[in-house]
């Protein structure tokens, strides 16, 4: 019922479509996603399957919101950034607010080999939400190995792409690309920038991708790379054959997933900082931690994160033990100082 006494159906207008219906919003309100990434992507995907009644939403991101975030990252705001609030946690009050109807859960942690199934195998589709080639052949590891599609998405500048990847009927992200490509040659959103609706572009064709699946369409996977030059206003697709000697849908070998590649120590695309996970799977207690490092300098505290000052370093730790350690690009450099005021 309406606040003015009518009967409002929230979702009659997307329900009208044929392609959707009664049915398909009932599959909807039983689907779960995971969105990988709550940046600019992921909060934009995020926005969309919530007001589209998607019955669960797991949000996950390692990254708190910060000023330069807010000119792309469509649902955050200035006190977001000021309050220091993780991503994921800002993005599922906002959201709650959005449509109340939706279920969340906010995961502040980075996504890696340890906890990559528990977080993305019980759900229907994950989004690609992230900004590294690592966490994207991990989640298609995860696809592989458990059936689940997935849909990435990526953006550089006005230059963006993306794929619905579907086990069983479309070929996979390391079919399409075998190896990352070596870092010297990669562009990043630092280097090249990025621009908002260029990465809307991009995000809500990753949400049709996504709704697409969750109904069970036969248009979803349809097996075609779609890239875009936003500057250009063009966009093309292209076919992406399954490879016969393909490392991860055609031998099963899950080396992300398996923890044979990846690191400990990852620089951040554009921070001048290093990420540290640390090696234990204990929860930091992070006011012992604030306490501790009081004496020594500025600290701000909150119930998700300890940020200190320690010139020309500002490290903040996560309550998994995760931290960043801005004012460097050195992982030797960020361990060093990580072991020194957290803990080897
Ligand atoms: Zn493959």
């Amino acid at each position: 019922m309406g606040m003015d006494g009518t009967l409002v159906d929230r979702y009659r207008r997307q329900k009208a479509y044929a392609g959707v219906g009664e049915k398909g919003q009932l599959q909807l309100a039983n689907a779960r996603v995971a969105i990988c990434g709550m940046g600019a992507l992921g909060s934009l995907i995020a926005e969309r399957l919530c007001r589209m009644g998607v019955g669960y939403l797991r949000l996950i991101d390692r990254d708190w919101v910060e000023l330069d975030n807010l000119p792309r990252q469509a649902l955050y705001t200035t006190a977001d950034a000021e309050l220091v609030r993780p991503k994921a946690v800002a993005a599922k009050s906002h959201l709650s607010e959005i449509n109340p109807d939706v279920c969340m859960d906010s995961v502040v942690e980075d996504v890696r080999f340890e906890n990559a199934l528990q977080w993305l195998s019980d759900v229907d589709c994950i989004v690609d939400g992230t900004d590294n080639f690592e966490a994207r052949y991990l989640i298609n590891d995860v696809a592989w190995k458990t059936g689940v599609p997935w849909v990435h998405g990526g953006i550089v500048g006005v230059v963006g792409q993306s794929m619905a990847f579907v086990p069983g009927r479309t070929a996979c992200f390391r079919c399409l690309l075998p190896e990352p490509p070596p870092i010297e040659h990669m562009q990043t959103c630092d280097s090249a920038g990025v621009l908002g609706p260029a990465v809307g572009v991009v995000a809500c064709w990753q949400a049709m991708e996504a709704v697409k699946i969750l109904l069970k369409s036969d248009r979803a996977g349809d097996g075609t790379l779609s890239s875009f030059d936003l500057w250009e206003g063009a966009v093309r697709k292209i076919r992406v054959p399954k490879t016969a000697m393909c490392r991860a849908c055609g031998a099963e070998n899950y080396e992300f997933l398996e923890g044979a590649i990846g690191s400990q120590a990852r620089v951040l695309c554009g921070r001048g900082a290093v990420q540290i996970q640390s090696s234990g799977r204990e929860r930091i207690g992070l006011a012992a931690l604030a306490e501790r490092l009081r004496t020594l300098g500025k600290v701000f505290e909150s119930p998700f994160l300890v940020r200190f000052h320690f010139p020309p370093y500002v490290v903040t730790v996560f309550e998994d033990g995760r931290a960043v350690i801005q004012g460097t690009e050195n992982p030797d450099e960020a361990r060093k100082i990580y072991a020194r005021w957290i803990g080897g």
